[in-house]
């Protein structure tokens, strides 16, 4: 089992008649990796007993050519992803032991077609944050070196694919949350559009921003989950009625794209050394391959940081005002009445990094600074925007690197907000924009840790996308 990495490889060890590989064996196999990785703390509860009665129902569809198209498919997702009676927590304390009393839409997608949801990956809390730290049940290690974070906040989600845990994961990117941490741990991720996939379900924190996406070891498996998860939803009117077009059976273009890099980027101080040169690398071997890669340039780079949090804290101070101890969780020991029932139970159930977000979103949102801040904001956002779609109407792709460094050490940048926040740079500028991206693993730096590259794509324009990442992902291999 150790050799397979996808899911047509497991398919096609599912369906030969020798049984040597069977979906309950997968699982067991799954659930004693998981055991031996523990120190990773990817994940914060397995459904062991559940997983393990389902993988014996999905064999038995199997056998009987009944199985959906995901049966064979074991996967985690993100702590903030709802699923009917079980714990769901955005590992925060102010929602331990909360129990969903329904399911998201994309779990529930994910179940029509057979997947197998092996557990609940750890993330930063309510998912603020890039480096997992933020999280209510601690950091989640990087497993290509263990002092190293995971990234984030879909920590737990990049870590569990990375070190084998389970095939697959969803996380959810909102500024980078599935991209960076892929980067980190050499694994895919990828954001979708905004509106490609239904939002209900998900602990929402900016909800103009947050996408539910796949964190994969290939492109193909991360093309299927999204083909089985996106589209239209009743339950969210901000999920497009777009029609889905198959991701899984787009032919690979024959035709060489056009492809931008932001010259600001390449310029960038924060950017490490290595980032840069794998940066150079991926551009000069597209070029060698024939592929028309151009600087363009990109003036705003320096405000999407400021922009991203502005409109981000203010969505987020509204969002999780519900969390006043008498709706959700955990209600303080202190409370006596209404007032400090909301103060004690909110003060004691949410970490500091939520807190800070709460204070700073409540403030640009106030009456005396709402033109100043969050309006504001709002404009550069849609400059911001106009211009990355200018690019794309001459461009097929834009070209970044994922972050502007590897992995760094557990503790390191934890101190220093701003300094965490500017690490950003490279994947809101999607997420501003509402557009697609991926994240694609270069290889490894000279320390042995993962890098990822970007490429942005045009609206809804996730089929072209994931096209070209299979062939840039066959670039790297020659
Ligand atoms: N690091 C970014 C933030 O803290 C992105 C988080 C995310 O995408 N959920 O907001």
């Amino acid at each position: 089992m150790e050799g397979i990495t996808s899911l047509s490889e497991v398919q096609f060890a599912l369906a030969k008649q020798d049984h040597e590989v069977t979906l309950p064996l997968l699982v067991e196999h799954y659930l004693k990796r998981i055991d031996e990785k523990r120190d990773l703390n990817a994940f914060v509860e397995v459904f062991t007993d559940e997983v393990r009665s389902e993988a014996v129902r999905i064999q038995k569809k199997l056998e009987d050519g009944k199985a959906g198209k995901l049966a064979g498919m074991v996967i985690g997702i993100k702590d903030n992803i709802c699923y009917k009676n079980h714990k769901v927590s955005a590992c925060s304390k102010i929602l331990d032991h909360y129990i969903s009393p329904f399911s998201s839409t994309v779990v529930d997608r994910l179940l029509a077609e057979d997947a197998l949801i092996i557990g609940r990956l750890n993330c930063d809390e309510f998912a603020m944050g890039a480096s997992n730290e933020s999280s209510y049940y601690g950091p989640v290690r990087n497993n290509a070196d263990k002092t190293k974070v995971s990234g984030g906040s879909s920590g737990g989600a990049a870590v569990a694919v990375q070190a084998g845990l389970c095939l697959a994961a969803l996380g959810t990117d909102t500024g980078g949350s599935v991209r960076q941490p892929a980067s980190f741990c050499g694994v895919v991720g990828l954001k979708p559009s905004y509106g490609r996939v239904s939002r209900h379900g998900i602990i929402s924190y900016a909800s103009s921003f947050d996408q539910v996406g796949p964190i994969t070891t290939c492109i193909e498996d991360a093309a299927i989950l999204l083909e089985t998860i996106a589209g239209s939803d009743n339950y969210d009117s901000t999920a497009s009625r777009k029609p889905v077009p198959s991701y899984t059976s787009k032919k690979i273009e024959t035709k060489k794209e056009r492809i931008a890099y932001l010259s600001e980027a390449l310029d960038s101080k924060g950017l490490d050394p290595e980032v840069k040169l794998a940066f150079e690398n991926s551009i000069n071997s597209l070029k060698t391959a024939g592929y028309e890669v151009e600087p363009v340039s990109f003036e705003y780079l320096d405000y999407v940081v400021p922009a991203y949090y502005i409109l981000t804290m203010a969505e987020a101070s509204s969002n999780l005002a519900r969390y006043d101890g008498v709706h959700f969780g955990y209600r303080s020991k202190r409370s006596v009445d209404l007032e400090t029932t909301y103060k004690t139970s909110r003060s004691e159930g949410f970490g500091p990094e939520v807190k800070r977000r709460i204070a700073l979103g409540t403030f640009v949102l106030s009456a005396g600074y709402y033109d100043a801040y969050y309006s504001k904001a709002q404009k550069v956002r849609r400059l911001i925007r106009d211009k990355t779609n200018q690019i794309l109407q001459e461009f097929d792709f834009i070209m970044l690197p994922t972050a502007p460094t590897a992995a760094f050490h557990i503790g390191q940048k934890s101190d220093d907000p701003v300094v965490n926040y500017l690490a950003d740079i490279f994947t809101v500028q999607a997420s501003l924009a509402g557009i697609p991206a991926i994240s694609l693993p270069v290889g490894n730096n000279t320390k042995g840790l993962p890098l990822g590259m970007q490429f942005l794509g045009k609206r809804f324009g996730e089929a072209e996308l994931l096209s070209f990442s299979t062939k840039f992902r066959e670039l790297q291999k020659t």
